[in-house]
């Protein structure tokens, strides 16, 4: 039995992996769910898989957890401090981090540092610290398994590979609901066009980064770090179905791609039993009925945040950290209707190019950063 924890585990990634869980029980040991404000759910996550412990991040929601869960012997903690604490659990075999935007780095950090492996969702935490989560793993000899789909893919056709037999790997994305959309008519883009994701139902972060392509971007220093590539190996090809999710070019020409329905509990069901593809009942795919799978090249004028990405990995040091910072910032603005869709991509690049940028960061210099960031995003206009 694995024992298990999952930050987040009431988003959307969280979830869908306790969908998983819930059909291979015999196999995990839940030990600690968080969540932030969701008490329905979680007292239901609560009844249903008794966890050691249940964390909610706000201290009002906490109480209403442990009011409805009384009786049961679950102990109820509230704050971030205790979501830290308990991410670094020893007794734990794995943990799912499910959490959004950079403040899933902490957490990241504090489990790897503790000879914990790290099922990764939260793709923030190798933008935000790469370097200083790489260093981690290799002093404690603790392993980080890909959640996100396509990083999950060239993790499955990397598998009895050499790595200096890669060529390059390719990233797809579906180029989200704006691939055809006239360029000119962005700035009037709604938070509920944005919403609408064509493939993927996702959590709405994620959901505008993919509006954007800022989730491609994303994933290009996500699969920096985690596969350890020059940045001129890492591509990225537009494909609308979202068929393939994502491909390993080797030096021999050959190339291998990993295939499935758009249905993120496969990726998550793979990270938490790898390196082992367990039977599931997950929809299967119809070669017969799914029809053309097209290619196109990322258009970098439409979706200006790959261009931006790319060049923060160039650049390295703080400004990996800063565009996610600043991104994560803008489409909260954007999702409070504060600021235009096409404002997202220039408020990042004004922050990346304002900001202090430093060599080798520490925690600290990463954590003030955050805070400068926060300031340059919500008093920009
Ligand atoms: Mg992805």
């Amino acid at each position: 039995m694995k024992k298990i924890s999952i930050l987040g585990s009431t988003g959307s990634i969280g979830v869908n992996a306790l969908n998983v869980i819930r059909k291979i029980p015999e196999k995990f040991q839940v030990m600690h769910l968080t969540g932030n404000m969701n008490t329905k759910k979680m007292i239901a996550q609560g009844k249903e898989f008794l966890p050691a412990s249940i964390t909610m991040v706000d201290i009002q929601a906490a109480e209403i957890v442990e009011k409805a869960l009384k009786g049961l012997s679950i102990e109820i903690y509230s704050g971030r401090d205790k979501l830290l604490d308990l991410a670094g659990d020893k007794n734990v075999d794995l943990l799912l981090n499910a959490l959004v935007g950079a403040s899933g780095m902490e957490p990241t950090l504090k489990a790897l540092e503790n000879g914990v492996d790290v099922a990764l969702s939260n793709k923030e935490s190798l933008v935000v610290a790469g370097d200083i989560i790489y260093n981690a793993m290799k002093k404690s000899g603790a392993n980080l398994f890909p959640v996100d789909s396509e990083h999950s893919a060239i993790w499955q056709c990397l598998f009895g590979e050499v790595k200096e037999d890669i060529e390059k790997i390719i990233l797809t994305g579906s180029g989200g609901p704006f691939r055809n959309r006239a360029i000119d008519s962005f700035s009037t883009v709604t938070k509920s066009d944005a919403l609408n994701h064509p493939n993927w139902e996702m959590g709405q972060k994620i959901t505008i980064d993919s509006a954007t392509m800022m989730n491609k971007g994303l994933e290009v220093i996500e699969a920096y770090w985690l596969f350890n590539l020059e940045i001129s190996q890492i591509e990225i090809i537009v494909h609308p179905q979202s068929i393939i999710h994502s491909m390993v070019q080797f030096k021999d020409g050959s190339i291998k791609a990993q295939l499935g329905v758009p249905d993120m509990k496969i990726p998550i069901q793979y990270a938490l039993t790898y390196p082992r593809h367990l039977p599931s009942k997950w929809e299967r795919l119809d070669f017969k009925t799914i029809g053309d799978l097209t290619f196109e090249a990322p258009n970098f004028e439409r979706f200006p945040c790959i261009k931006l990405a790319y060049d923060v990995l160039e650049k390295m040091g703080t400004a990996p950290a800063v565009l996610n910072f600043a991104n994560d910032y803008c489409v909260y603005r954007f999702l409070r209707e504060e600021i235009k869709f096409t404002d997202i991509s220039r408020i990042i690049e004004a922050a990346v190019e304002n900001h202090t940028w430093l060599k080798n960061p520490k925690i600290e210099d990463i954590k003030n950063l955050d805070y400068w960031t926060k300031d340059f995003v919500n008093n920009f206009d």
